[in-house]
C-alpha cells in the first residue's frame, strides 16, 4: 500500500554536555527573549539554565504538570513576558506539553530539553485537558524546533520513573509499527527504538547512574518520539489518554502497566507488527516478551495500583471505545472492558 510522509526540520543536538551549548544554539536560530517553563521539581536545573542564558532568559514560569491542565496553560500565558521570541521547555512530558500549549495561543517556536523518556519534543502533537476530558491534536506549530538531549541531566531520574517512561517510548514504537498511515521510515525508527529501549531499561534500573545506558535510552527516546511523530496513534495510547484525563492516572505507569495487555489484543490483527516487534525486542513472541520486560523493571504492573475502582473501568471502557479508532481491529467497549480488567489485576 502507498504510505505518504511528511517531515519537518528540528535541529539536535546530542550527547554528554550538551546543555552547555543551549544559549549558543538559541542565537544560531536567532533568538533572544527565552519564556523558560519548567516542572516545580526541575529547580536546580531551571537556575543552571537560567544562568547559562543569561541575558537571554525572558522570564521563568514552573507550573507545568502532567496532562497540561488549562489552568497551568492560562497561568504561563499570564506570564509570558513582552517581546518573547521563544520557549524553552526544560523537564519531561509535563514541561514540553506546557510550552506547547503555550505555543499553540503565540506561534513562538520551542527550544526542548527532555530530561525523561517521553518523547514528545519529536512530536506535532499537543494535548491539554480540562474537566476530566483529555484532548489531543496535531499542529506543526507545536512541534519543537530545537532538541537538546544531554543525558547528564537524565542521571538523577529515579529508577522506577526511568523504567515508565522508557515504556512510554516503548509505546510511542509499538503503536508505530501497526499504525494504518505508517511508513516505511517510521517502522525502522519503531525498530530502531524498541530494540535500544529494551536493552537499556533494565540497565538502569541496575545502575541509575550509567551514562552510556542513560544515552542510549535518550537516544530511544527520539527514535520513538520521531516514529510517533510520523504515525496515528492507536488504541493504547487512546487507553491512556482516557484513564489519564478522567482519573489522573499517572501517564508514564499507565503507559507500562496497559502497554503489553492492548498489544495482545491487537496481535492477532497485526501479524507483521508482530515479527517486527518480537525481533525487536529480541524475543520468539511480542506480547509476552514485553509482559516480561515490564516484569523485569521492577515497576507496577496492574492498574488497582494506579488506585483505580472496577466501577472506574466501566467508565474508561465506554469513553474509550467512543473515540475514532485508528487501530488494526475494531474495539467495542466489551473489548476495551476485557482490556483494562486484565491489567487491573495482572501479576
Ligand atoms: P513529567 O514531565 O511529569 O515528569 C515526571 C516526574 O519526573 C516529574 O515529577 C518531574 O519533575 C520528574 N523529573 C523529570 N525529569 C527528571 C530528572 N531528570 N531527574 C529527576 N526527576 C525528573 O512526566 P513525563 O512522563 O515525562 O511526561 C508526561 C506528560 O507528557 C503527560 O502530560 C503526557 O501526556 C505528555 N506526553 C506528550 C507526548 C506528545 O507527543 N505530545 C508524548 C509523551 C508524553
Amino acid at each position: 500500500m502507498a504510505s505518504v510522509q511528511d517531515s519537518r526540520a528540528v535541529r539536535v543536538r546530542f550527547g554528554a554536555g550538551a546543555v552547555e551549548a543551549l544559549r549558543a544554539e538559541l542565537e544560531i536560530l536567532g533568538w533572544r527573549h527565552a519564556f523558560i517553563v519548567a516542572t516545580p521539581g526541575r529547580g536546580a536545573l531551571t537556575a543552571k539554565v537560567r544562568a547559562l542564558l543569561g541575558e537571554l532568559a525572558a522570564a521563568v514560569f514552573d507550573g507545568a504538570a502532567p496532562h497540561t491542565p488549562a489552568t497551568a496553560t492560562a497561568a504561563a500565558l499570564e506570564r509570558l513576558p513582552a517581546g518573547a521570541d521563544c520557549l524553552v521547555s526544560l523537564g519531561g512530558g509535563s514541561a514540553i506539553g506546557l510550552a506547547k500549549a503555550v505555543a499553540l495561543e503565540t506561534g513562538l517556536p520551542i527550544a526542548a530539553v527532555p530530561t525523561t523518556y517521553a518523547g514528545s519534543e519529536m512530536t506535532a502533537i499537543w494535548g491539554a485537558s480540562e474537566g476530566g476530558i483529555k484532548h489531543t491534536g496535531r499542529d506543526a506549530r507545536v512541534a519543537p524546533r530545537l532538541v537538546i538531549y544531554d543525558p547528564t541531566l537524565t542521571l538523577d531520574l529515579p529508577a522506577s520513573v526511568s523504567a515508565a517512561s522508557g515504556m512510554n517510548a516503548m509505546a510511542h514504537a509499538v503503536e508505530a509499527l501497526y499504525a494504518p498511515n505508517g511508513t516505511p521510515y517510521a517502522a525502522a525508527l519503531a525498530e530502531g527504538a524498541i530494540a535500544l529501549l529494551a536493552s537499556t531499561l533494565p540497565r538502569i534500573v541496575a545502575d541509575p547512574r550509567d551514562l552510556a545506558a542513560r544515552g542510549d535510552a535518550l537516544a530511544g527516546a527520539w527514535l520513538a518520539g520521531s516514529a510517533l511523530d510520523h504515525a496515528a496513534m492507536g488504541l493504547h495510547h487512546r487507553l491512556c489518554h482516557v484513564l489519564g484525563g478522567m482519573f489522573g492516572t499517572p501517564h508514564a505507569l499507565t503507559h507500562a502497566v496497559l502497554l503489553p495487555h492492548v498489544v495482545d489484543f491487537l496481535a492477532p490483527a497485526a501479524p507483521e507488527a508482530m515479527t517486527r516487534m518480537a525481533r525487536a525486542l529480541g524475543v520468539p513472541h511480542a506480547p509476552r516478551g514485553l509482559h516480561a520486560l515490564v516484569l523485569s523493571l521492577g515497576i507496577t504492573t496492574t492498574l488497582a495500583d494506579l488506585g483505580l475502582t472496577e466501577d472506574d473501568l466501566e467508565r474508561a471502557a465506554g469513553e474509550a471505545a467512543a473515540g475514532a479508532a485508528a487501530h488494526p481491529r475494531p474495539a467495542s467497549a466489551g473489548d476495551v472492558r476485557a482490556i483494562l480488567r486484565a491489567a487491573w489485576r495482572a501479576a
